[in-house]
């Protein structure tokens, strides 16, 4: 079977070939580093993970590039430093926030499971790219100065009679419809209400670069610009896949498609557009400004992170994902279940039933359906490698088993004891002393499950009711 990916450009599923077959390149939009990240951020960090991690089984690891970028510039992170170190020098202040951000992130991101992209560019470090992106849509008379700002013109690109692409085609609206709707009150350096920001002046002892364009005044760049020049500089002109979540299709992928293009007279930027759907309380999207998140690092303190990546897995990338205790208490019984029986197991090729179903379009659903199959078949050496494939079983079982018994606060060394004294009466057959211990554990919140391992052999595992 051959990769198959859903485009959001094409509004298809159609057969992934990579545009260098030995050199697959991939760029996902990062996080903007000003405060924890919820789980809603995680998403697009576990489904491209995912993606990455089959990209790796398929080409090979040498053979796929992956690029995701760390956004360290921007208004929430100014107005997050000057409250946190009002006694710094703002400058300072923002790189104490978004080192610690940064690291924040990646301790949670780890903890997913998630394996640390190629290259994780800042944008404060690829200024230079930025300015000579403009400078080249200046010269193309796709953007112009005014009022220190310089400003990308939609109108110009559609104007232009070339092959790039029109502009509003990626979020299939229509240039027309959005200059009849734009709203009145439209920023007086602007020559149309379409027209989008490259560069902006910086305020004083904000961040600040010499500006492009002959601009005097120094400035900073404009969010869109940074994902264009950030993917340009390590993944070149055009590239295999673009991902992040769905909310960034408009304006934020549409404005990154039209500087790119126009820059280079390129008709596409990536061959495959890809946006997961949003993870959900109670139907609506989880975001910082509704205030219905939690963070990553909140979930972690009660479950596992591969309980956390589980349940995210049960849904595909596409759909919404409606949140709740009850689905990760069943993500959870599920991977002990997972972790005892094939944990410990030498793992060898994944099954060709899980591979499969990531090479649809990456229908998780569909994969862990199959992961079941391997289960209930007693495969366990399938489901080893499989489960691997996917990014879980990154302990072992001692430690999974573990960590569990710390999170409890239920003394573990004195379960273990009642267990092998149970098992002792069992094997003298008195079964009155071994149901006695049965209802002790029970009675400590232990349920207890007599069972066997992969080899056959007897054990006793359990875990709490
Ligand atoms: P932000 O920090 O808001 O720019 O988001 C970082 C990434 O997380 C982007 O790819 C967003 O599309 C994605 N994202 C934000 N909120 C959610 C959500 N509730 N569900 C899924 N993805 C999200
Ligand atoms: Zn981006």
């Amino acid at each position: 079977m051959e990769l198959r990916l859903y485009d959001t450009l094409s509004r298809e599923k159609r057969a992934f070939v990579p545009l260098d077959a030995k050199h697959v390149r991939m760029y996902v939009c990062g996080p903007t580093v000003y405060d924890f990240a919820h789980i809603g951020n995680a998403r697009p960090v576990i489904v491209f993970d995912v993606l990455f991690r089959l990209l790796r089984h398929l080409y090979g690891e040498a053979h796929v590039k992956y690029v995701r970028n760390i956004t360290d510039v921007d208004d929430k992170i100014n107005d997050r430093a000057a409250r946190d170190f009002p006694g710094l020098p703002l400058n300072e202040a923002i790189r104490k926030v978004t080192e610690l951000t940064g690291k924040q992130f990646h301790a949670d991101v780890d903890a997913l499971g998630a394996l640390r992209p190629s290259v994780e560019p800042r944008a404060t470090e690829h200024i230079g790219e930025m300015r000579e992106i403009i400078e080249r849509l200046i010269a193309g008379g796709f953007a112009y100065a005014a009022e220190d700002h310089v400003l990308f013109s939609p109108q110009a690109m559609n104007a232009a009679n070339s092959t790039l692409p029109r502009y509003g085609a990626l979020s299939k609206r229509s240039l027309d419809e959005m200059i009849a709707g734009a709203r009145v009150d439209v920023a007086p350096y602007k020559k149309d209400a379409t027209d989008f920001v490259l560069w902006k002046p910086s305020k004083p002892g904000e961040p600040s670069w010499p500006s492009p364009a002959g601009i005097k005044a120094e400035g900073r760049p404009g969010w869109h610009i940074e994902c264009s020049a950030m993917a340009w500089k390590h993944l070149g002109e055009q590239f295999d896949i673009h991902g992040g979540g769905i909310d960034l299709v408009f304006p934020h992928h549409e404005n990154e498609v039209a500087q790119t293009c126009c820059a280079f007279h390129q008709q596409r930027m990536a061959n495959y557009w890809m946006h997961n759907g949003f993870l959900q309380v109670e139907s609506e999207k989880m975001s910082k400004s509704l205030g219905n998140f939690i963070t990553i690092r909140e979930l972690l303190a009660d479950w596992p992170g591969e309980v956390l990546r589980l349940n995210m897995l049960k849904t595909h990338y596409t759909s919404p994902i409606d949140w709740t205790m009850k689905s990760l208490e069943e993500s959870a019984k599920t991977l002990n279940d997972w972790y005892r029986f094939a944990a410990d197991v030498a793992p060898s090729k994944p099954a060709a039933s899980v591979v499969d179903a990531l090479l649809d379009d990456l229908n998780t659903p569909l994969a862990i359906a199959a992961l079941h199959g391997l289960r209930n078949s007693s495969d366990a050496v399938g489901l080893s490698a499989s489960l691997r494939l996917l990014g879980f079983l990154s302990e072992s079982v001692a430690q999974w088993e573990g960590r569990k018994r710390q999170a409890s606060g239920v003394d573990a060394g004195e379960i273990d004891r009642l267990i092998a004294e149970r098992t002792a009466a069992r094997a003298r057959k008195d079964f009155k002393e071994s149901d006695r211990i049965r209802d002790e554990l029970a009675a400590k919140g232990v349920v207890i499950k007599d069972g066997k391992n992969s080899d056959g052999k007897p054990v006793t595992t359990w875990e709490f009711a």
